[in-house]
């Protein structure tokens, strides 16, 4: 008979064995890889090297839970939660490619993107060569996303973006970056959508940096200004995540 606080059910809230022994992975990894190159995240303000990154996504780290024809393990959102917890124990800046590579921007765009996209982008996140930031803050606009002001605008083939970003994560360093932005002047957040604008396509200048306490090695800058144009290669309708 089930008790008062445990009432009888099928939830089980135990680890499967698959589940701790990729945990027991992570652990050692973090344990043995991770600590040194911590310290040297912290001593240069440097992020995490390629190298490593790499390493990463041997060990399957940085696809857990995107699908096996994007080059991820095809795992659910727990088991990247516990390959993340293992290695933010040590550093969240040393577990920064992990959030961002399960958690983080490219959640969007296996959600709204192109298929096209989806297959050019995210195979390479998951081996470690490619990194997609995200950039939805604005000065007046943390956690109510339907207040954003940076407007995307097409003119002829050409996508037109302007507005000012902050705490981007990773700015300068990755390679991707998923812009949210106004892509319809529609009030709240039915015209909002995202961008997807490689680094070479973001002109962007970096206000000076702001660090926080064990994030050092990942910048997440004052003010990002952005006036990119870049060429159109998708619809620009929301949700979706328009590609240039
Ligand atoms: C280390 C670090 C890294 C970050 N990295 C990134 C990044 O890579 N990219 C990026 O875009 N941003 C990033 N951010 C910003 C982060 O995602 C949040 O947007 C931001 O911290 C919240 O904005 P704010 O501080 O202005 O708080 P506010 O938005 O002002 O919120 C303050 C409080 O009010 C509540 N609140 C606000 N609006 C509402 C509402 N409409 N209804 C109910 N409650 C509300 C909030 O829940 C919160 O408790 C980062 C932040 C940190 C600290």
């Amino acid at each position: 008979m089930g008790g008062w606080l445990l009432p009888d059910t099928e939830m089980s809230f135990r680890l499967s064995p698959q589940q701790e022994e990729f945990r027991d992975t992570a652990r050692k990894f973090a344990r043995d890889v991770l600590t040194d190159v911590a310290a040297e995240c912290e001593r240069t303000g440097a992020p995490v090297s390629a190298d490593v990154r790499r390493k990463m996504g041997e060990l399957g780290f940085l696809g857990i839970n995107i699908p096996e024809q994007y080059g991820g393990l095809g795992g659910g959102k727990i088991d990247s939660l516990i390959v993340l917890e293992e290695l933010a124990k040590i550093s969240p800046a040393a577990a920064f490619p992990v959030f961002e590579s399960n958690c983080g921007p490219t959640q969007t765009l296996l959600y709204a993107a192109p298929e096209w996209l989806k297959k050019k982008i995210l195979p390479q996140v998951c081996s470690g060569d490619y990194m997609v930031s995200v950039a939805m803050s604005e000065p007046d606009t943390g956690t109510a996303m339907t207040d954003l002001t940076t407007r995307a605008e097409r003119k002829g083939d050409k996508l037109v973006i302007n507005g000012t970003k902050r705490w981007c994560s990773g700015a300068g360093y990755s390679e991707g970056y998923v812009l949210y932005c106004r892509l319809e002047d529609k009030p709240g957040g039915a015209g909002v959508g995202a961008v997807f604008l490689r680094k070479t396509r973001l002109a962007s200048a970096l206000a000076a940096r702001k660090n926080s306490w064990g994030f050092t090695a990942f910048t997440t800058p004052k003010s990002i200004w952005i006036t990119s144009r870049s060429r159109l290669k998708t619809s620009l309708s929301p949700p979706a995540v328009c590609a240039t």
